[in-house]
């Protein structure tokens, strides 16, 4: 079976409800991403990065998957796929895809601030000061935040890196080192950049950008993967 590897970001999600990064009526528009997203922020003001992650991980129980994440799920049936997400919703899991790495952590997730292997699943979403791991420290957001190391970039770059079809989805390619994945894909394999901006951008000739909504664009590219098997 060929492989494909989905490499999703924000805009992914988008059409679920969830804010990208850096829309202008975005959630993160309040808020100065070093003030709720570092561990500086964590130091000087939990309470307000408790506040950020909360009102975030409430929204997340209020969305469902779009047809963008459902159709990921149906090319699972003829292709060996892999998600790599930058995103830290659980939309990919809920759809049904199978094979998941989540590179920037995940919002359901909180884990101990003295043992990172200490991980949690949060079936409510509100984390509370006070709330402990096993071990008695304060539990955070299991969250990859600005100026932390992102553990599973290596994995993602060996998954990349056996991809017979790369498809690119609603990222800016700007968070670093998430924007370098694309360079570890074998030379010439079929690339595909779905995102509303993605003719801004210049790639090598083996790259097809649709600037497209993703919940337009991943069905009729999945209906000709298929057809195409
Ligand atoms: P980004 O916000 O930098 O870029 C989002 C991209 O999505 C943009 O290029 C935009 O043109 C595109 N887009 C918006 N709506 C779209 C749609 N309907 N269809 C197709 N494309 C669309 O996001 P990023 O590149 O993923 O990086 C941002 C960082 O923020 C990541 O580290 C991620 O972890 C985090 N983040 C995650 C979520 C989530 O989990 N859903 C949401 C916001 C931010």
């Amino acid at each position: 079976m060929k492989k494909i590897v989905v490499l999703s970001g924000a805009g992914m999600s988008a059409e679920s409800g969830i804010s990208t990064f850096r829309d202008s009526n975005g959630l993160w528009r309040n808020y100065r991403m070093e003030e709720v997203a570092s561990p500086i922020a964590w130091q000087n003001d939990m309470d307000l990065v408790l506040e950020f992650y909360n009102i975030r991980r409430k929204q997340l129980f209020e969305v469902e998957p779009n047809d963008g994440h459902k159709a990921i799920v149906e090319l699972e049936e003829h292709y060996d796929v892999n998600i790599v997400t930058q995103n830290v919703d659980d939309l990919h899991e809920r759809a049904g895809s199978k094979n998941i790495l989540h590179l920037h952590g995940e919002m359901k997730k909180v884990r101990s601030t003295i043992d990172e292997s200490l991980v949690y699943e949060l079936d409510h979403w509100e984390l509370k000061k006070g709330d402990l791991c096993e071990k008695g420290s304060q539990l955070r957001p299991h969250i990859v935040w600005f100026g932390e190391a992102v553990p599973a970039i290596s994995e993602a770059v060996n998954i990349v890196s056996q991809a017979d079809i790369l498809i690119i989805i609603g990222t800016s390619l700007a968070v670093y080192p998430a924007a370098s994945l694309i360079d570890y894909a074998q030379t010439n394999i079929p690339i595909y950049y779905i995102d509303l901006n993605a003719n801004d951008f210049s790639f090598k000739s083996n790259v097809k950008c649709i600037a497209e909504r993703a919940g337009q664009a991943i069905p009729k590219l999945v209906e000709e993967l298929i057809k195409s098997k």
